[in-house]
């Protein structure tokens, strides 16, 4: 016998779905907070990946940190997120790095994928779902030139295939520039060759020694901008959820991806939602590898453990510009220890320990969570909680493991609670101690041996004594 049923699988999916949670974001279009989550089941977001032609900075680590605890809270709280990431892998920077040190580009950009990779595992960063490398798209990449060209996007001059803005009349939407603004603001570098000084090049011709592609128009290279576009439409079709990148590629990186996007699916609203994190600093100014004042990576791995470094950044709220200082990092670190000492202390509850609302903690941290990621509440909130517990004496057990999960909840997407320390005594002792028990024991002085026995089981340590020696183990 079959049930009948009239909805497909899929389709209750999406009913129960459109009805799950949902979050508020600020977008940078309409400069209204918009809600999030309520076209597919699952959530697509596209996040523009760094330029691989160096180091990774700090300032790569705020953005990427960011979206991280944003992408893990929506998980936290129910919600499927296919989180897409780009390496730009080719790129004029790239080249020019190259031909300054003698390098191949290709390696040299490979070289700094794997930095930018180890720099993520180190902060935690761990919830994208694919990173996809530009050059590994470049069939993408043509395959989108090519339904430009058909539209009557593209034209082409000596150096390369450009794409014509002044066909949308919407140019300047993320910037929030008129047309007039536009062109008196830009400085025409390819010659006056071009139809408008806005517009942007989709392919490049090759140039002697570097990496090139076959393509209709020629031998060449893939320009910035449609390189991002063949990635995310070639992952999630039509439309997507929310895009996600650092300021300073608002423009003219991001108002290139949006006209691109336009042109090709005939809308405007390919993704509703544009959101930007705030520009890291440092004495006022902008982190950058040309002001020479950047901060690598690997200069902060050496001294700061991953959530400190991510505590600091997420005590701040993700759209501003943040000033980075060493004593930021320091602070982390106090906190920190301050929320570990009290989630310890929470193993020592009693029946007549004092009782806390740890529910209205956790509906004040969704709240402010659910409201644009506000991380930075989220954190005090937590502090809050640890301060409560470190004031009374010992928590009633429900309280205690209330408070428990919440920090452990809390901690899936935030991770600034490092995990417990080892206890106990150290494995070198232990296997110390039983080196002198067992001395002890062929000298036949046995109530010594048989003390440190005791001791060790005090210690939570067990042992058994077998035909290969003593095996032991913690309780
Ligand atoms: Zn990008």
């Amino acid at each position: 016998m079959t049930i009948w049923f009239p909805l497909k699988y899929n389709e209750i999916l999406f009913i129960l779905q459109r009805h799950a949670y949902t979050v508020k974001l600020k977008d940078e279009i309409s400069g209204k907070y918009v809600e999030i989550g309520n076209y597919s089941p699952n959530l697509k977001i596209y996040v523009c990946g760094p330029t691989v032609y160096d180091k990774p900075h700090l300032g790569h680590l705020r953005t990427y940190v960011a979206y991280d605890a944003m992408v893990k809270y929506m998980r936290h709280r129910g919600r499927s997120v296919f989180y897409l990431q780009n390496i730009t892998d080719i790129d004029d920077k790239i080249i020019n790095r190259a031909l300054e040190t003698g390098q191949d580009p290709l390696a040299l950009s490979r070289k700094y994928t794997l930095d930018y990779m180890d720099a993520m595992k180190y902060a935690g960063v761990d919830s994208v779902n694919y990173y996809a490398m530009a050059t590994h798209h470049i069939k993408d990449i043509i395959k989108q030139i090519k339904r430009l060209e058909k539209k009557g996007f593209t034209y082409t001059l000596p150096d390369g295939v450009y794409f014509r803005v002044w066909m949308l009349k919407n140019y300047g939407r993320l910037k929030h520039q008129s047309p007039e603004e536009q062109k008196t603001g830009a400085r025409a570098k390819v010659a006056e060759l071009k139809e408008d000084q806005r517009d942007f090049v989709l392919w490049k011709f090759k140039k002697e020694g570097e990496p090139s592609w076959r393509s209709p128009w020629g031998e060449g290279r893939p320009g910035w901008h449609i390189e991002d576009t063949a990635i995310s439409l070639s992952f999630f079709g039509s439309r997507f959820d929310l895009h996600g990148a650092g300021r300073d590629l608002l423009f003219p990186h991001n108002e290139a991806e949006l006209s691109i996007m336009t042109a090709l699916k005939n809308s405007e609203n390919v993704c509703p939602a544009w959101s930007y994190t705030g520009m890291l600093k440092i004495n006022g100014e902008k982190m950058s590898k040309s002001l020479n004042n950047f901060i690598p990576v690997d200069d902060v791995m050496q001294k700061y453990s991953r959530e400190e470094v991510r505590y600091a950044f997420l005590s701040s709220l993700y759209p501003t510009d943040l000033d980075f200082s060493w004593n930021m990092l320091e602070e982390s670190r106090k906190n920190i220890s301050y929320i570990r000492r009290s989630y310890e202390k929470l193993e020592k509850h009693s029946q007549k320990g004092a009782s806390v609302d740890v529910g209205s903690y956790r509906e004040l941290l969704y709240r402010n969570m659910d409201d644009d990621f506000n991380t930075r509440i989220a954190i005090s909130i937590l502090m809050e909680l640890a301060s409560e517990i470190m004031k009374a004496n010992s928590l009633d057990s429900e309280s205690a493991n209330e408070a428990k999960k919440l920090f452990d909840d809390a901690n899936t997407f935030l991770g600034i609670i490092p995990e417990q320390k080892e206890k106990g005594i150290p494995e070198q002792s232990v296997e110390s101690l039983l080196k002198l028990r067992e001395l002890l024991r062929k000298k036949k002085l046995y109530p010594e041996s048989d003390a440190i026995r005791e001791a060790l089981k005090n210690a939570g340590i067990i042992m058994e004594d077998g035909g290969n020696g003593t095996e032991w183990r913690r309780e």
